[in-house]
C-alpha cells in the first residue's frame, strides 16, 4: 500500500502538493473546473492539518514565449481561492528569490501556488525531461511531497517523479481514489469483469486490448475500432473508419480470444459524418460500399446488455459510436443507461467516455469517473505509472 497524506505529520511543514490543475481554458476563462474541484480535498486536508502548502501544476504545453501568456496558472489560483474561500498566494515564477521568500513566509495552513511547471520546458524541456538540477531545486523548496496529479502520473516529469525521488513522499486523496477504484478493478476485480472498448483509433489501444483479454471475462468492442476487426475478418466495411496497419493484430487477437471478444452484430450506417445523412440499420454482413458505420445497432445493444446485466465490475473506455452527432448517439446513450441500472462496480475511463456520460446526464451514476485519460489507459495496459511507482510503500 502506498503512503498517503494522512501518514504524515504536516503541522508547520512545507508540503509540496503536485495537483493536476490542467483545466481547459478559452481566452483566460476556465471552461471546465472539474480538475480544480477534484483537487480540493487534499488541499483542504493539508491546510487544516497546519501544512505550509506549495501547489505545483502544469497547464497545457509551453513551447514558445507566446505560450506563456495563454498558459499562466493565475486564473486557476484565483478560482481555487474562491472555491476554498481562502487566500491562494500566486507567484508568477517557477524559481528564484520571490518564490523562495514567499515560501519561507508561509504560515501554518497558508497556501501558495507557483507558476506553471511547464514554463521550465522553454529552456531544454527541464520539467518534461525530469531534469536533475530542476528536481533538486524544487525539492529544496519543501520538506514533504504529495503527488495528487493522476492525469500526469503516466509521465516521468521533474514535478512528480523528480521531486518524489528526493523528498519523503505520499499520494493525495485523488490518486488514492483512482487506485482504489480503477486500480483495484484492473488488478483485483469482482467477477465477471467486463471491459467495454470503443473510440475511433484502434492503433492507440492495441496494448489495452491485449491486456483486456488477459484480465476480463468479456471484452465488448464498439465504435470506430470495430471496423478494423471486421475488415481483418473479411467483411466489407464500406467507407467506415479503418486502421490498415492494425489488421494483423486484430485478426490474431480475435482468433485467440473468440470466446471473450464480442463484436457488434448490427450497426447504424450513414454516408457522411453529419446529422443530415440518411441512416439505416444493417447487419454487419450487409454493409454497402458507400456506408460508414457510425453507431452500434439495437441487436448489438441487446447482446451487450445481456452480458452487462451479469457483470460485477465494468470498465468503459471509448464511445461506441459518434456520440457527438445526435443521430448516432443512441448506442453510447444506451450503454450509459445500462451501466447506470446494473448492480456492479462501474468505472468510466477518462477522455471521451467521460465526456459522453457527462453530456447525457449520467455523471453521478457510476462508482468512479477517472480524471486521467492517458493515465487510465496506461493502467488498463497493465503498466505501472512512474508518478505512482516512485511513491513509498507503507
Ligand atoms: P478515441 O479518441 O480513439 O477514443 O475516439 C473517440 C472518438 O471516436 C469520438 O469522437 C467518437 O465520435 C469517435 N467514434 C466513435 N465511433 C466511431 C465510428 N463508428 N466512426 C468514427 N468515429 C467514431
Amino acid at each position: 500500500m502506498k503512503k498517503t497524506i494522512v501518514d504524515f505529520s504536516l503541522n508547520g511543514k512545507k508540503v509540496i502538493i503536485r495537483c493536476d490543475l490542467n483545466v481547459p481554458m478559452e481566452n483566460g476563462v476556465i471552461t471546465d473546473e472539474t480538475r480544480i474541484v477534484e483537487s480540493l480535498e487534499t488541499i483542504k486536508f493539508a491546510s487544516s492539518a497546519g501544512a505550509r502548502i506549495i501547489i505545483m501544476s502544469h497547464l497545457g504545453r509551453v513551447k514558445t514565449e507566446e505560450d506563456k501568456k495563454t498558459n499562466s496558472l493565475l486564473p486557476v489560483a484565483k478560482r481555487l481561492s474562491e472555491l476554498l474561500n481562502k487566500e491562494v498566494k500566486f507567484i508568477p515564477s517557477t524559481r528564484g528569490m520571490e518564490l523562495e521568500i514567499a515560501i519561507n513566509a508561509l504560515e501554518s495552513g497558508n497556501i501558495l501556488m507557483m507558476e506553471n511547471t511547464r514554463f521550465e520546458d522553454l529552456d531544454g524541456e527541464k520539467e518534461s525531461k525530469c531534469d536533475e538540477e530542476l528536481s533538486k531545486y524544487w525539492a529544496s523548496l519543501g520538506e514533504i511531497f504529495i503527488n495528487d496529479a493522476f492525469g500526469t502520473a503516466h509521465r516521468k516529469h521533474a514535478s512528480n517523479v523528480g521531486i518524489a525521488s528526493i523528498l519523503p513522499n505520499g499520494i493525495g486523496f485523488l490518486i488514492k481514489k483512482e487506485l482504489d477504484t480503477l486500480g483495484s478493478a484492473i488488478n483485483n476485480p469482482k467477477r465477471p469483469l467486463v471491459i467495454i472498448l470503443g473510440g475511433k483509433k484502434v492503433a492507440d489501444k492495441l496494448a489495452v486490448i491485449e491486456h483486456a483479454v488477459k484480465i476480463a471475462d468479456h471484452v465488448l468492442i464498439g465504435g470506430g475500432m470495430s471496423y478494423t476487426f471486421f475488415k481483418a475478418l473479411g467483411y466489407n466495411i464500406g467507407a467506415s473508419v479503418v486502421d490498415d496497419a492494425s489488421l494483423d493484430f486484430c485478426k490474431r487477437i480475435y482468433e485467440e480470444n473468440k470466446d471473450k471478444i464480442i463484436l457488434p452484430i448490427d450497426i447504424v450506417v450513414g454516408t457522411s459524418f453529419t446529422n443530415e445523412t440518411n441512416s439505416r440499420l444493417v447487419d454487419i454482413k450487409n454493409i454497402g460500399n458507400y456506408d460508414m458505420g457510425l453507431d452500434i445497432g439495437v441487436g448489438t445493444i441487446n447482446i451487450f446488455k445481456k452480458i452487462l446485466l451479469d457483470a460485477k465490475t465494468v470498465i468503459w473506455n471509448g464511445p461506441v459510436g459518434v456520440f457527438e452527432l445526435e443521430k448516432f448517439s443512441t448506442g453510447t446513450r444506451k450503454v450509459c443507461e445500462i451501466l447506470a441500472s446494473i448492480n456492479a462496480n462501474v468505472i468510466i475511463g477518462g477522455g471521451d467516455s467521460a465526456a459522453a456520460v457527462t453530456k447525457f446526464g449520467f455523471k453521478n451514476k457510476y462508482s468512479h469517473i477517472s480524471t486521467g485519460g492517458g493515465a487510465s489507459l496506461e493502467m488498463l495496459e497493465g503498466k505501472e505509472l512512474p508518478g505512482i511507482a516512485i511513491i513509498s510503500e507503507k
